[in-house]
């Protein structure tokens, strides 16, 4: 349990700044920080570090980075993203070369190990020909349904069996919501620049489902993708409806090529099912898969065998999730142990398959990942995926269609709105017009 108390208003970034230092909170931990105090200090279970606040930098960063220092003179440990604690450690990255300052040295400032440090200098000058514009989208489309639940999932997502009604309902008013979205966008001249649809599983519709949410979307032409994540839900006619709809790229995400490792986290396909259903895809659509390190009781040897069968497949694009312990997820509830060494699968990760010439092109953080780790997306030359990288550096606004999407529009400036619809199907379907309405509003 840790008892924080400190002068400073934000104690959510500090907590996520602690937590990673002290992974188990079996035992009572006191931090008292006074930042703003005359000779400021950090105390920790009661003893004392003298911290010096940084003037040149942002104050939330300052400060973070004043625990970070006395956190690991206390500890003697450090953290591969140092006193980083946002999701999107990249955008310092460009931040520090948009100020025409050297990269590495200034995520060094911050604690950045010196390998992270490297690897986020890698992604920005592999995202370089993608800039903030205030009159490009991307198209989003959320299926909040799945066939079974992973033990690590923490997003709402509702299993198909016994809700079979609700998703045609789900799906009617969806498709009002794309074609009203559609006009909007028409209306107010923003440029689509791609279309995403995730989830839950996209796929977990039905033929007739997908068809009417896919022929909805009148953007052609462009990225386009769909998170078909489970094999078991991908069927040569969905295949066939998503070419005839105009999808240039899926997500067909083994997680794992050890059989024992799907059952045990609840997916309900095998290895050889993956592989079928590549080979069925190759060649029409360009395609990502997604691996978690850290899975279950995995060695190293195993995620091994996870990317060397990747490698043998070369799909254009490979994501490298670290598991992240999520809240409400069946593996936080049943308090499962972690498992260790998960640094070493990410090297091996980063080491293997730029060897196989894929090169790193986005990176995104999550709260609780094992080991303080990240999530990278490789791709092959030619083939990064827009959306990631326009989404995840928040370079273009986002349109956002189904419960428990989010919508952003960015504005001249650095400045970004946010609006979220319900997560709740149930309640995205009773106050479906009200929201449209909203919706609308919020990008008019
Ligand atoms: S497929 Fe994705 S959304 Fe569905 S249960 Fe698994 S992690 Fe959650």
């Amino acid at each position: 349990m840790l008892n924080l108390t400190s002068d400073y208003d934000n104690n959510n970034e500090l907590f996520e700044m602690i937590r990673p230092f002290f992974e188990c909170f079996d035992a009572d931990i006191d931090v008292e920080c006074a930042f703003f105090a005359a000779d400021p200090f950090v105390e920790i279970d009661g003893s004392r570090y003298p911290v010096f606040l940084e003037k040149s930098v942002k104050l939330s960063r300052a400060v973070k980075l004043a625990l970070y220092n006395a956190l690991v003179a206390h500890t003697g440990k450090t953290l591969p993203y140092g006193a980083l604690t946002g999701v999107r450690p990249t955008k310092l990255g460009h931040e520090i070369a948009d100020n025409g300052g050297n990269v590495r040295d200034g995520l060094r400032f911050y604690g950045v190990c010196p390998q992270k440090a490297e690897l986020i200098e890698r992604i920005i000058g592999n995202q370089c020909g993608f800039s903030r514009s205030t009159k490009k989208l991307n198209f989003y489309v959320h299926i909040p349904f799945c066939t079974t639940r992973c033990s690590y999932c923490s997003f709402v997502s509702l299993p198909v069996k016994g809700n079979e009604t609700l998703m045609d309902k789900y799906v009617e008013l969806l498709v009002r919501e794309i074609e009203s979205g559609a006009a909007l966008i028409d209306r107010m001249n923003y440029e689509v620049d791609s279309v995403y649809i995730g989830g839950g599983t996209p796929t977990a519709l039905n033929e007739e489902q997908l068809s009417n949410v896919l022929s909805a979307i009148p953007f052609r032409g462009i990225e386009y993708t769909v998170e078909a994540g489970r094999p078991d839900t991908i069927t040569e006619s969905k295949l066939d409806i998503m070419k005839r709809s105009g999808v240039t790229r899926i997500s067909v995400n083994p997680q794992s090529f050890c059989d024992k490792t799907l059952r045990d986290i609840g997916r309900a396909h095998t290895s050889r099912d993956i592989i079928d259903i590549y080979n069925k895809a190759k060649g029409d659509f360009c395609v990502n898969m997604d691996l978690i390190a850290g899975l279950s009781d995995e060695t190293l040897d195993d995620f091994a065998f996870s990317i060397d069968n990747v490698l043998s497949l070369m799909p254009e694009n490979v994501t490298v999730h670290t598991l992240a312990k999520k809240n409400g997820s069946i593996l936080k509830n049943e308090n499962a142990k972690s498992t260790t060494g998960v640094s070493k699968m990410v090297d091996y990760a980063l080491d293997k398959l730029t060897e196989a010439g894929y090169e790193p092109y986005y990176l995104y953080r999550q709260k609780n990942m094992l080991e303080n780790l990240e999530n990278i997306g490789y791709s092959l030359k030619g083939e990064f995926c827009r959306n990631n990288i326009t989404t995840m550096e928040e370079l273009y606004s986002v349109f956002a269609c189904g419960a428990g999407a989010i919508s952003k529009r960015l504005f001249d400036g650095n400045r970004i709105e946010r609006l979220a619809s319900l997560r709740d199907v149930r309640l995205y379907i009773e106050q479906f017009d009200d929201r449209l309405i909203k919706k609308d509003k919020f990008f008019s």
